[in-house]
């Protein structure tokens, strides 16, 4: 059986979700530190909007999508996921 949500959360449907380039919102970046990521997928699972990828060896934001809502980085139990101001980041 298949559920899939037009809402956020682990159960949206990213077909959906993903139509609306929601990174033009963004106040606040997550940036990954790579050497820190243990590769859990906490981040992955957490994110509202789904827009986690995985890269292989760690997890990052797509920013076409991300919000910067920080749930990632207040999620990630190594600390690897930093916030920083959208301007600093650009
Ligand atoms: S800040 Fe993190 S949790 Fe929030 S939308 Fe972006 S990637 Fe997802
Ligand atoms: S929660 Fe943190 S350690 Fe886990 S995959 Fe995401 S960035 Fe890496």
């Amino acid at each position: 059986m298949r559920f899939h949500s037009p809402f956020e959360g682990a159960w949206a449907d990213p077909e959906t979700m993903h139509t609306i380039r929601t990174g033009d919102w963004r106040l606040q970046r997550p940036v990954t530190r790579q050497a820190r990521c243990s590769h859990c997928g906490l981040c992955y699972l957490f994110c509202p909007t789904g827009c986690v990828r995985d890269r292989g060896r760690h997890f990052s934001a797509d920013l076409d999508f991300c919000k910067g809502c920080g749930v990632c980085a207040r999620a990630c139990p190594v600390s690897a996921v930093l916030m920083v101001e959208e301007e600093a980041g650009a």
